[in-house]
């Protein structure tokens, strides 16, 4: 299949006007009615009556245009994983979500933990993917936590940050020299925060449903106690640490009093946990199982609390496709994680937005502008210069989640048969389009 990036370059001749839809972009305060001139993938205007003669018209009128989404923890699966997703299959659920650039957990088969395989999976990247894919290395070799990945290295061959993500790094050393490597190159390094000799075989969150279950719980204190290592670590060398998926008020409660001791840690959460809690696994079982856990209720009302005041600086989806002969297994033995793509935006809208949490822009800042500022990527603005990456919504019709209709090979979601607003109807990556529902005319 021929699909990928370097199909997307060929294309641009044509100047693009997208008219008449409410743009939102936090990146220069800007919420309301514009057109957007593209010429040769990049956002040359925003204005308004911008001339169509001889244009090819993308009409709005109704929709929102927003900087398309970025997500910085997305798990692709290949090599080694394509059962459960391969980079195209994972590029086409991002479009189809309103992702326009998506990052390559480095925990595959292989993991990805050396410049050779960098630079094969930037080959992968380029043939297949339909939207912008930057690969993350591993901090150590096979992710196994005994000794450092060629970090370096993989930096020159082309990554963003490193991460041992499925596993925290357990050994303080060895964080603490990865840390010092990655403020000398100037990548975050990213922490699935999890001391596994307090985790141990915990399969959910150490509260009423594990006991109702009787299965092994996992504390908040698995989570941060790495959590607060590593921010001490981190300030020793002035490097920049992002915690992922944060599931707890601790871990927020750590993360504010290191916010203003001046730490240089960011910090990210899912949807799953701003919207699911522990009792999830009664309802939906494997399907509610990750790591981190949920949590409670006092948990989840952190969480947006944190995101809503900058405590936790962005949303990530932590997309982890599973197969669901997998996700059947007995819950001690099944994996942990959902897929999250193609429902994170219309899942944060209905429930985040309409309900009052955040405002739109704010929401789009933290799916968009943020995530693109964590990488340092010239992304998440549709500010003339930029690349015209965006995303079309339509944020006015109700629809039904179903899996079976996900570009994903993954179907591990609790979240099929929810009723949710914000759909994405076409994307755009670098002025081509990789995502088109129909719903828009384009003359
Ligand atoms: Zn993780």
């Amino acid at each position: 299949m021929t699909s990928g990036r370097a199909r997307l370059k060929e294309v641009g001749e044509l100047d693009t006007v997208v008219r008449g839809g409410i743009v939102v972009d936090p990146s220069q305060q800007i919420e309301g009615q514009y057109d957007i001139l593209i010429r040769e993938g990049k956002i040359v205007e925003l204005g308004r009556n911008i001339a169509t003669t001889g244009r090819r018209v993308i009409e709005c009128h109704g929709f929102t245009v927003i900087p398309g989404l970025v997500d910085v923890h997305t798990h692709l699966r290949e090599p080694g994983g394509e059962e459960k997703e391969t980079i195209y299959t994972a590029s086409r659920a991002a479009a189809a979500g309103g992702y326009t650039s998506i990052t390559a957990m480095p925990n595959t088969q292989p993991v990805c933990d050396d410049a050779q395989k960098v630079l094969q999976l930037w080959r992968r990247i380029e043939e297949d993917s339909l939207v912008r894919v930057w690969p993350f290395g591993a901090v150590t070799k096979q992710s196994a936590g005994t000794e450092l990945a060629e970090i370096a290295q993989m930096v020159r061959a082309g990554i963003y940050a490193v991460t041992d993500d499925g596993r925290g790094v357990q050994q303080a050393r060895l964080a603490q020299e990865a840390l010092q490597l990655c403020a000398e190159l100037k990548i975050p390094y990213c922490e699935h925060c999890e001391d596994e000799s307090i985790a141990g075989s915990g399969q959910l969150h150490a509260g009423e449903a594990a006991k109702r279950l009787q299965l092994p719980g996992i504390p908040v204190s698995s989570e941060t106690l790495m959590l607060v290592r590593d921010a001490l670590l981190a300030r020793e060398c002035n490097a920049h640490l992002h915690i992922m998926h944060v599931s707890c008020a601790e871990a927020v409660s750590w993360l504010r009093i290191l916010k203003a001791a001046g730490v240089p840690v960011t910090a990210e959460v899912t949807p799953h946990h701003l919207l699911l809690t522990e009792t999830a696994v009664l309802k939906y079982g494997t399907l509610a199982k990750m790591k981190p856990p949920l949590r409670t209720e006092a948990d989840r009302q952190a969480l947006i609390s944190a995101l809503a005041d900058g405590t936790i600086d962005l949303i990530a989806t932590d997309h982890a496709p599973h197969t669901l002969q997998e996700k059947g297994a007995a819950f001690s033995k099944a994996p942990f994680g959902i897929v999250g793509l193609e429902t994170a935006f219309p899942l944060l809208y209905t429930h985040l937005v309409r309900k009052g949490a955040l405002t739109l822009a704010e929401l789009v800042e933290r799916m968009s502008c943020r995530p693109a500022a964590l990488l340092s990527v010239p992304h998440g603005s549709l500010k003339p210069g930029f690349a015209a990456d965006l995303t079309i919504l339509d944020l006015e019709q109700q629809w039904v989640i179903d899996r079976e209709r996900f570009s994903s090979r993954g179907r591990n979601t609790p979240f099929h048969g929810w009723s949710v607003y914000g759909q994405s109807i076409l994307t755009m990556v670098e002025g081509e389009i990789v995502m088109d529902r129909g719903k828009i005319k384009i003359y």
